[in-house]
């Protein structure tokens, strides 16, 4: 079934992003706009294949900020037609948005090098997609999924936290389900992008935060839902690419309210650390990975502070129980990909 499909389990190509921002989305979230979290317009297929052309070496090619499979098939194609102009080698992946994803489309994808796709799922929880506006249900969006990966393609899913109505338990029922229909498909592994919902400026969400309908989480509070997610998501064996949204300049200033840090990704490990610790020995000692250090000493001992809350000794005794293992292998860590 994998035809001209990229065998990406192991493509480790530098990135060249595109973003899209909005392009062609069926209709407006109540949390986004993509225009405030890239800054940036789109850009015309042209100056991408002009782009693509001047590149030396293979790359990954993403089009990521919009519904990539919605736009006009023409536009979609020359889109496509642009990552001809890479370097042999290059592939491409996109994001977007359940609704727009058929079988014929997928099928319209095989002459190309498309190593995955990503689909904004955001939640599976029917009261958390309604309030979101996101126009399907969690089944059709488990169908979806299902539809991409029988197709042969590598499956990305982007989930959130913090939405309305949405609870912890909701997130972690999420990514259950997504195992299992994984699972069920015989497919290889699934990769996952963990966003925290921020209220941005000129959204519904802003909107409704300022009737009072919608209270964001505090910063603990979303880097504790998205640690316990990213715990759950490495145990039942998805990659995940990234935790926390790409900070720009143009993000922090269009923030209304929500669980924003420039560093979300890394306050979340610090918890997922500190939850397999507890896993592997509930009082210590612990023997950890040198290369992890700065999750408990970075960010003004964030992570630190964290077990010696969950485990109600100071500080300075968790110190005492914590050896590093110092690796000699140039590798990454075994859950880390790269990001982007
Ligand atoms: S969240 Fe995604 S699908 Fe929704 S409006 Fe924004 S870019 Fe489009």
């Amino acid at each position: 079934m994998l035809g001209s499909r990229v065998d990406v389990t192991d493509v480790r190509l530098p990135r060249f992003p595109v973003f899209l921002p909005m392009a062609s989305c069926p209709r407006r979230c109540v949390y986004c706009h993509q225009g405030e979290i890239t800054g940036e317009g789109g850009v015309p297929p042209a100056s991408v294949k002009e782009s693509l052309a001047r590149l030396e070496t293979p790359h990954e090619i993403c089009y990521f900020g919009g519904s990539f499979t919605c736009l006009p098939e023409e536009q979609r194609g020359a889109y496509l037609d642009a990552v001809r102009s890479a370097p042999d080698g290059s592939v491409v992946r996109f994001s977007t948005h359940p609704l727009c994803v058929a079988g014929p489309v997928l099928r319209g994808l095989s002459t190309h090098p498309v190593s995955m796709i990503e689909l904004g799922v955001s939640s599976l929880d029917d009261t958390v997609l309604a309030a979101c506006n996101r126009g399907y249900t969690g089944e059709f969006a488990l169908g979806v999924m299902d539809l991409v990966m029988r197709e042969g393609y590598r499956l990305g899913v982007q989930l959130m936290t913090g939405l309305p109505g949405q609870s912890e338990e909701s997130s972690l029922e999420d990514l259950r389900r997504i195992a299992l229909l994984r699972d069920r498909a015989g497919a290889p592994a699934v990769s996952l992008r963990i966003y925290p919902c921020l209220v941005l400026e000129k959204t519904g969400l802003s909107e409704m935060f300022r009737r009072g309908d919608y209270s964001a989480p505090s910063l603990d509070h979303a880097v504790l839902h998205a640690g316990r997610m990213l715990r759950e998501a490495k145990r039942l064996g998805f990659l995940v690419q990234r935790v926390g949204l790409h900070d720009t300049p143009s993000l922090s200033t269009n923030v209304v309210a929500g669980p924003y840090h420039p560093a979300f990704g890394e306050l979340a490990r610090s918890v997922e650390l500190v939850a397999c610790l507890l896993e592997a020995n509930p009082a210590g000692p612990w023997e950890i990975d040198g290369r992890r250090r700065s999750m408990l000493f970075g960010h003004d001992r964030y992570g630190l502070r964290h077990l010696a809350d969950r485990t109600g000794l100071s500080p300075s005794r968790i110190e005492e129980l914590i050896r590093f293992k110092e690796v000699m292998t140039g590798r990454r860590g075994t859950n880390d990909v790269p990001g982007d």
